[in-house]
């Protein structure tokens, strides 16, 4: 294993398509961006996967100028009790031990966190959220997911799942109010709200409601233009996220939420979420400024590498 005496971060970001590694050193301004190079993902071959990994890391070890330890984003989790990959969108992945196989292959420590959750720290340190006492990062895009910082450290809890509200139940009364069914999730349990509130949910909200099920930023454009089933997508959307975001004021009551994912490009969402969380809340109680992201898609790789920090940090001390 390394010394503490470490002077850069590799962070990876690892996607169903493409891996980035961008590399960092690490003075007392924070990191500083020396390398980044994305490669295609090898899918489907796990072998493949750990060698490609390290042919990269050795090429951001040879820019940096010494071997740093890596911090890894993962759609999906690790099973807490074996360590094996769950529900990952990268089928090499699926059930393998990644962190020992990849320790094994640098000869170096190996942090993974879920993607959600790098993206919640990258906007935590130096981020839209930067300064701020505690934060909750929320990704919603193709998925539904994110991440709690406390003094811009990650809480990962017992199981590593701590900010997965993406599964919360949707609440029975607004499924019921809307007339909507309850859908399974590929987590195996029913009703959750990702199935409702994340791109691919908006999209069956439309269709629910006698649309074609389009794109959100299609359906936000339609809706500006007074189109009555797009308008009533939205609102039913605003309204269970909202629910959401109450219900995360009233169990974390973070100083801020930033948006993340593709529809953190929606701007309803910014201008009309406050109001929307406020009627869900006790009289009187604040709704906490509701941000975009300031690194956005672009801070998973950053994030990866400040976990591997905090990690190492954490272990060192
Ligand atoms: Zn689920």
């Amino acid at each position: 294993m390394m010394n503490t005496d470490l002077h850069g971060y590799h962070g990876i970001d690892i996607g169903g398509s493409k891996i980035e590694l961008v590399a960092f050193a690490a003075d007392g301004a924070g990191l500083r961006e020396v390398f980044r190079e994305r490669i295609a993902t090898p899918g489907h071959d796990f072998l493949l996967f750990v060698q490609s990994i390290t042919a990269l890391v050795e090429r951001a070890d040879e820019a940096l100028g010494l071997p740093a330890p890596v911090g890894i984003g993962l759609p999906g989790i690790a099973d807490p009790a074996s360590g094996r990959q769950l529900s990952s969108n990268v089928p090499a992945l699926n059930g393998r031990l990644v962190a020992p196989a990849l320790e094994q292959a640098l000869r170096r420590a190996v942090v993974i966190g879920n993607d959600c959750q790098c993206f919640a720290l990258s906007e935590a340190q130096g981020g839209a959220a930067e300064g701020l006492p505690t934060m909750f990062g929320a990704i919603l895009g193709t998925g539904a997911g994110g991440g709690y910082c406390v003094g811009a450290r990650l809480q990962r809890g017992l199981n590593g799942i701590a900010g997965e509200w993406g599964h919360w139940s949707a609440p029975a009364h607004l499924l019921a109010q809307y007339g909507l069914p309850v859908v399974g999730c590929p987590c195996g349990r029913r009703g959750c709200l990702e199935r409702y509130v994340s791109g691919p949910g908006m999209s069956m909200l439309h269709r629910h409601f006698g649309g074609d099920g389009a794109e959100p930023m299609v359906l936000a454009a339609r809706a500006n233009m007074h189109d009555p089933v797009a308008t009533k997508t939205l609102g039913a959307h605003l309204d269970l996220l909202a629910h959401a975001f109450s219900s995360l004021v009233l169990s974390l009551d973070p100083h801020a939420i930033v948006l993340g994912g593709g529809l953190s490009q929606l701007p309803h969402l910014y201008q009309e979420l406050p109001a929307a969380v406020r009627r869900h809340l006790f009289p009187g109680a604040q709704v906490p400024p509701i941000l975009p992201p300031r690194f956005g898609d672009a801070g998973g790789a950053r994030g990866a590498a400040l976990l591997a920090q905090q990690h190492l940090s954490a272990s060192a001390s």
